[in-house]
Order: C-alpha cells, then sequence, then structure tokens
C-alpha cells in the first residue's frame, strides 16, 4: 500500500460517511449476530464486495491509476474500524487485497500493475496464496515445488497445502524453485500462476467446521506465461518475506475493533437471559471478561502504531510478529471463554442465544488455526526474539 503524500482529507466527515453507508447498506441477514443469519453466497458475496470498492472501502490506499482511491492508511485503518464495529461478512478476496495487491504494488512491473490490480478490486479475479507445502510450512525456504524453464515461460511441477480459498480463485500466488535445493532461500522466485488450466487439480480439506476452505494444490507441468514472473528470478524470498511481514502487520487491519464488536455481542447476550446474567455476576468470569477488553486495547493500539509508522515511511519488518502473536492467543482465550459461557444457557435457549452458540463455536474451532497459519506462535517468538530484542542465539537445551 503506498503511503504517498496525498492531500489531508477531513477524517472526521470521513468516518460518518463510511458508518453511515454501511449502516445502510449491509443485508440485516448477512450480520453474524442475526437471528435469521444467512451468509451470502460466493456470487452475491463477490457482487457487495465490488460494490464496497466503488464505494471506496477497498484499495483505499492504491493509487488512482491501478483501480485504487489514492488516499493513505490513515483512511485505510478509519474504514477498518468501521468495518469492524459490524459483524460483517469476511472477504472472499482478502489475500488479493490484502497480500497480492501490496507485492504486486511493491515489485510488479507497470503492465502487471494495470493488469492484476483493477480485477483484484472489481473482484474479477480471485487470489491465493500458494507458499506452505507438506514439508515446508514454518520453514518455508526448505519448499520443492519447482520451476523450470519452457522458453521464456515456466513449467510448475510439486504441491501446495493449505492454499486458502483455492477452491474460488483465479490466481495463485506462488513461490517455487527455480534454483537448487541447496541454495536454500536464494533459489526461489515469485510467480501470479493462473489456476483454470489442465496441470493445476485443487482438493479442497474438510475442516471441524464442517466448511472446506483450505485446499491441497497439485501442479502437473502447469504453465506460467512470461508475463506472469513477479519481479526478478531467484529473488522470491524477499518479496515472500515481504508478504508474510505484510500479512502479519497490517492484513485485516479490522480485527481488533471486531473483537470489541463480538465481546459486545456476547455480553449483550448473557445480560438478556438470567442464566448467563448470573454468570457475570462470578468475580472470575468478570476478570476475564475484562482481560478479553485489554487484550482488544492492545491490538488495537498495536495496529495504530504500525500505521502511523507505515504513514511516516517506516517498514513493518518484525513487528508485524508482535500483533500476529498478540491477536492470534488473545482470541482463542476469548473464543473459549465465550463458548465456556453460552454453553451454561438453560435449553431451550432463546433464539437470540443460540445464534451467539452458533456464531462463537465457529469463531472457537476457527481460532484454533488462527496460532498456526501465517507464522506459528513459536515462529513469531523467534522473530521477536531474533529481530527485535537481537538475543543471542545459545546451544540448544
Ligand atoms: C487454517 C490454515 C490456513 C492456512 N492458509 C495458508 C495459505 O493460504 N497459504 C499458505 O501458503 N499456507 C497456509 N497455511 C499454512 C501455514 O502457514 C503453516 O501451517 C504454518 O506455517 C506452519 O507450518 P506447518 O503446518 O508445516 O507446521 P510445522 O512447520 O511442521 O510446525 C510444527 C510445529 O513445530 C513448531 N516449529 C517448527 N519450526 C520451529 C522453530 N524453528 N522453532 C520453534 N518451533 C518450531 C511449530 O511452531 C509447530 O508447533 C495455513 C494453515 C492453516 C492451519
Amino acid at each position: 500500500m503506498s503511503a504517498a503524500a496525498t492531500p489531508a482529507i477531513d477524517a472526521v466527515a470521513y468516518r460518518a460517511r463510511q458508518r453511515a453507508w454501511l449502516a445502510e447498506n449491509l443485508p440485516p441477514h448477512w450480520r453474524a449476530d442475526a437471528v435469521d443469519y444467512r451468509p451470502p453466497s460466493l456470487d452475491e458475496a463477490k457482487a457487495w464486495e465490488a460494490t464496497l470498492h466503488r464505494e471506496g472501502f477497498w484499495g483505499i490506499a492504491w493509487p488512482r491509476d491501478y483501480g485504487g482511491h489514492g488516499l493513505t492508511l490513515r483512511e485505510h485503518l478509519i474504514s477498518n474500524q468501521e468495518i469492524g464495529r459490524l459483524p460483517m461478512p469476511e472477504s472472499q478476496n482478502s489475500i488479493g487485497k490484502e497480500l497480492a495487491g501490496p507485492i504486486i504494488l511493491a515489485i510488479a512491473t507497470e503492465e502487471q500493475k494495470r493488469r492484476y490490480l483493477p480485477a483484484i478490486l472489481e473482484m474479477r479475479e480471485i487470489w491465493c496464496q500458494g507458499f506452505s507445502e507438506p514439508e515446508a510450512g514454518s520453514d518455508l525456504a526448505g519448499l520443492r515445488t519447482r520451476a523450470t524453464r519452457d522458453g521464456a515461460a515456466w513449467r510448475i511441477n510439486g504441491q501446495k497445502v493449505w492454499t486458502s480459498g483455492a477452491h474460488r480463485a483465479q490466481r495463485c500466488l506462488l513461490l517455487a524453485r527455480t534454483g537448487t535445493m541447496e541454495e536454500r532461500h536464494k533459489g526461489l522466485s515469485l510467480f501470479a500462476l493462473k489456476l483454470d488450466q489442465p496441470g493445476v487439480t485443487v482438493r479442497p480439506l474438510r475442516q471441524i467446521t464442517g466448511d472446506a476452505e483450505y485446499c491441497e494444490v497439485f501442479f502437473d507441468n502447469a504453465l506460467v506465461e512470461p508475463e506472469d514472473a513477479l519481479g526478478e528470478p531467484a529473488k522470491g524470498w524477499a518479496a515472500a518475506v515481504r508478504v508474510l511481514e505484510v500479512e502479519r502487520g497490517t492484513n485485516r487491519m479490522y480485527r481488533g475493533w471486531r473483537f470489541e464488536e463480538q465481546l459486545r455481542h456476547l455480553v449483550t447476550t448473557c445480560r438478556a437471559d438470567p442464566a448467563l446474567a448470573r454468570l457475570l455476576e462470578d468475580s472470575s468470569i468478570r476478570q476475564r471478561i475484562a482481560q478479553v477488553q485489554v487484550d482488544i486495547e492492545v491490538l488495537k493500539r498495536l495496529v495504530e502504531q504500525t500505521v502511523e509508522v507505515l504513514v511516516g515511511g517506516g517498514s513493518i519488518g518484525g513487528h508485524g510478529s508482535l500483533s500476529k502473536q498478540h491477536w492470534s492467543e488473545a482470541h482463542q482465550r476469548f473464543a473459549a471463554l465465550a463458548v465456556e459461557l453460552l454453553e451454561q444457557a438453560p435449553y431451550p435457549a432463546s433464539p437470540e442465544v443460540e445464534a451467539a452458540q452458533r456464531r462463537f463455536r465457529k469463531a472457537y474451532l476457527q481460532s484454533r488455526a488462527q496460532t498456526i497459519y501465517a507464522g506459528t506462535t513459536e515462529i513469531q517468538l523467534g522473530i521477536i526474539a531474533d529481530r527485535i530484542l537481537k538475543l543471542p542465539r545459545g546451544e540448544a537445551r
């Protein structure tokens, strides 16, 4: 996302406009707290997100030349705060908008920017992220999917796993090996692979929630045309590290405000039910709820600090790991508490309690993966120790 100089805009009026538009236009049954909740279909979500973009909620800090709104990360943050305040559907193309977009802006050619970026914002192309493999997750530099030259083009062979949303995506931000295994991270390159072609097989994995959001992706001589190679060959590692920093630091900036909205939903639901309201009087429960609020405040401040650093021309670096480690651990604690409380409602529960149970059971199951994806907690702690604290490395005990 660009932090280039743009005319200052009235933040209060901007926020009021974003808030009013969402209040008027978000369909009530798409709200995750609704008793008659019904999530949008993929086609509905695509149309909704394209409208959100036209109304100024996506591509906020991207240059106008590429379909963006030419503002700054400050307005991006304000919009995210307003999105977080409401129980809105998650983006079906957050990888395109929040991971692929920023790296395309940073390293792609002018022609590539004009081709890829408007298609992402208009929801004509959904992207997925093809980094992890069965034997290469935390140790990403050990990946084996190979890209070999075929004239000016590339042929891809290998397998990715845990590729979120690959079953609905048109493009894959693919990290593949163009050098030898011994070269480790020095032999990697980044590609914008088209998924709809004969050499690609996408196999969704069924999860504990019942959804199948994550996929295995197999490449059997899949083709990457020369115009879909991103950045310089063998410079893929530096680009991948930038993608991961963005993923940990600024991706889904609304999280802290959404967690706060979830907390309001939980407390309101409990207050309205006599049995659950009695639980709120318990001092240990009150303390755990207060701790959730503290966690949320810390997360919001971390995000706001990151935005100020970026607007001031700084980089995220290892600091994204502070946010990632904090929000994932905090949300796991919160979701576990919510389920513990709501499951104590007497049967039959009211429609409002049932709606909250449905929402928080899913949030609880999803939260189990949050300390794994975008890099595990142990990896974030290692980055904080190495890159922020610069602690010496000793012998493993
Ligand atoms: C729900 C979900 C969605 C995902 N979406 C995507 C996606 O869209 N695209 C994509 O490319 N990947 C995706 N991933 C993959 C994710 O990035 C990896 O699962 C993650 O990096 C961990 O890798 P791994 O699963 O191979 O575990 P491993 O790396 O094998 O780790 C196993 C355990 O060992 C620990 N460990 C490993 N190395 C160290 C170390 N050096 N120090 C201390 N502890 C260590 C880990 O913390 C972990 O507890 C997703 C994963 C999940 C669960």
